[in-house]
């Protein structure tokens, strides 16, 4: 099947969620925290979420052992090993700042630890990178404008900001005044919208947000005047079957709406969102779904190819990544 062995970009994966559960008593070990669970086994029992917030209390927990830069790089070194794996050769991650600083972390740490493994990643693994932070968008407006300053800080390892976390009551117009002030100081805009929220909240992100991608997106596919209109933008969805499947989003992945997004004319991309607590890295997302609505070749290869498309490479990186695939 082609997607294993395609070079391939991932444009949607929380650096957090990849925090392998192994790898989550090794750092709590070193760092003497103790985790609430006895065991790997008895943590991975907690991964049958009922929804998106279910998920969200466990992923901050597991947050709460990173402590040093060392841990940082540790677990995005880890990550870029799963995705050499995989065939990814260009990574845009996420990372959610305040989930750290919020601890007494440092930011510089934080990124410092990321920073240096996505460089070593380049070096060694050749696998190119773009870092987007994320808003916590169920704390204020505010706490994301205070932490602002030290995004603005990094802004040569940073190249855009993002929404996430709890979507359902937390509307893009909550913090359309930050995006605003992101945007003119020139960094990327995505977000997280139409995942749990309802198509209105897509529309916000497009019109008060000015997004330059649409995280998620699914509940799009509720308002044909919005395909529409995000067809005509020629804004991608960064889409994520597993988590959709693990989050209830969809009841089972043989209703994924991945073809009827393409067959829109949609530009979705296949993405892990949380791959260590949903059950899978990128091929095994292209895996599952594929063989639960029997994508073609040449729907794996579209879905590929607009991964790159959608990135933030350069025209030229893109199109060397492109000719690759033709
Ligand atoms: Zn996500």
């Amino acid at each position: 099947m082609p997607y294993k062995t395609l070079p391939k970009a991932e444009l949607h994966m929380h650096i957090e969620g990849s925090f392998e559960p192994e790898l989550m008593f090794q750092i709590a070990e070193r760092n003497d925290i103790q985790l609430p669970y006895e065991s790997v086994e008895a943590l991975k029992e907690k991964y049958d979420f009922n929804n998106l917030q279910e998920f969200l209390d466990i992923y901050y927990q597991g947050c709460a052992v990173l402590i040093t830069e060392q841990d940082f790089y540790d677990l995005a070194w880890a990550y870029l090993l799963k995705a050499k794996e995989d065939n990814v050769v260009h990574t845009e991650i996420f990372f959610d700042p305040q989930s750290h600083t919020d601890r007494g972390i440092a930011f510089d740490t934080v990124i410092n630890g990321f920073h240096r493994a996505f460089e070593d990643g380049q070096q060694q693994l050749g696998i190119s990178y773009r870092i987007i932070a994320c808003f916590l968008r169920h704390l204020p407006e505010q706490a994301g404008f205070d932490v602002y300053p030290d995004i603005v800080r990094h802004k040569d390892k940073i190249i855009g900001v993002g929404l996430d976390s709890s979507e359902v009551g937390h509307p893009p117009e909550k913090y359309q005044r930050l995006f605003a002030q992101a945007k003119k100081d020139g960094f990327k805009i995505v977000a997280h919208a139409g995942e749990e929220g309802p198509a209105e909240y897509v529309w916000q992100a497009l019109d008060l947000l000015d997004v330059d991608r649409i995280d998620h997106g699914n509940r799009c596919l509720d308002d044909a005047e919005l395909v529409n209109t995000i067809v005509d933008k020629d804004l991608a969805l960064t889409v994520c079957p597993l988590s959709n499947l693990k989050l209830c989003v969809v009841d089972d992945l043989k209703n994924h709406p991945i073809k009827i997004m393409l067959d829109n004319g949609l530009k979705a991309t296949i993405n892990s969102d949380d791959p260590a607590y949903f059950g899978g890295y990128i091929n095994d997302n292209f895996a599952q779904l594929q063989s639960a609505v029997n994508l073609s070749d040449d729907e794996i290869k579209a879905l590929i190819r607009n991964s790159f498309e959608a990135s933030f490479l350069s025209d030229e990186e893109k199109a060397k990544h492109l000719s690759a695939l033709a």
